[in-house]
């Protein structure tokens, strides 16, 4: 029942279209004889036809398309129908002029509708793949697409022997900012911190969301001496900040954990198993410092 609701203008035009053959046929058979091989060809087309023209309530979710699509299947069937009909009952000029109509109109539309279903599914991916990559309250990079990038960057420099960098930072007592003021201004603090880091690194650099109030960064072709520059620069960054909040301003700081290996040597389980225990030894020493991995080169 459910399927039926779903087609029945489809069951129309296919109701209409086999009614319409009846009554033609009853007062306008011809004595011409019929061309099976004709009637073969078309009818197949037709059948296609007729089978799109019910398949697309599949894409009902999106309405553009279902009406093109709907529309250019129902034009394509009525055109190849009146091809077959044309070998039983007496040709004459409308018919034919709508047989062409229908068939040229038909194949424009699903060519055109074609190309929208394209770039619907286009958008859909990219959709889909910023998602799925995407952390939805900061907006940087997630784990897991951190962990892609890096490993393709680990892999991608294997040969060359360059310095490989990975800061893991975490925000310090930030279960009291949610305490004391509340979920959504953790939040707030969250994106201002992560805005921050982001404005304070390289281009070149991979920044992610690592989880709750932790961050990952992944620098490239960076030694261990830069890489504190660039972690000093980060602390003193967070430290500064004054997020407003109500009629007060807002402070926090972070602790990092430092790691540097060569590339040849790295991989992003080890970078990041290093650097976590450094950014411990960090949390040990007071916090709002950063610390460096004792496997570190
Ligand atoms: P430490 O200095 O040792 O890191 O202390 P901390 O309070 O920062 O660490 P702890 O692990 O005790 O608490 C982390 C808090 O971060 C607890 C959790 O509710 C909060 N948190 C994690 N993810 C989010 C989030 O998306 N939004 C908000 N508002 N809070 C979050
Ligand atoms: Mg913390
Ligand atoms: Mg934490």
């Amino acid at each position: 029942m459910a399927f039926v609701a779903q087609v029945k203008t489809q069951l129309a035009i296919l109701l209409s279209a086999t009614c319409l053959f009846c009554f033609a046929f009853t007062f306008y058979a011809s004595d011409i004889p019929v061309d099976y091989t004709n009637v073969i060809i078309e009818g197949v087309m037709a059948l296609s036809c007729l089978l799109l023209m019910f398949g697309v309530h599949g894409v009902r979710e999106n309405k553009p398309i279902y009406r093109l699509l709907l529309l250019s299947s129902s034009l394509l069937f009525i055109g190849h129908f009146i091809d077959v009909t044309d070998e039983y009952i007496q040709p004459f000029y409308t018919l034919d002029k709508l047989e062409d109509l229908c068939q040229s109109f038909g194949f424009l539309l699903l060519l055109l509708t074609s190309a929208r279903w394209v770039k619907y599914h286009r958008q859909q991916n990219r959709k889909m793949k910023y998602l799925a990559e995407t952390d939805s309250l900061t907006g940087l990079l997630n784990r897991r697409a951190f962990s892609q990038n890096a490993q393709t960057i680990l892999d991608d420099t294997q040969d060359s022997k360059t310095s490989i960098s990975l800061i893991l930072l975490d925000i310090d007592h930030f279960k009291q900012v949610n305490d004391n003021h509340g979920h959504l201004t953790g939040d707030h603090v969250l994106c201002t911190v992560a805005r921050t880091i982001q404005a304070t690194l390289r281009q070149e650099d991979l920044l992610a969301r690592f989880g709750g109030e932790e961050f990952v960064i992944l620098l490239n072709n960076t030694t261990l001496s830069d890489a504190k520059q660039i972690t000093e620069r980060l602390r003193i960054a967070i430290e500064t900040l004054q997020i407003p909040h109500k009629n007060t301003r807002l402070q926090c700081t972070a602790s990092f954990g430092i790691t540097s290996l060569l590339s040849g040597d790295a991989d992003i389980t080890s970078l990041i198993k290093y650097a976590d225990e450094a950014l411990y030894q960090a949390k040990s020493q007071g916090r709002n410092c950063w610390c460096i991995s004792t496997a570190t080169i």
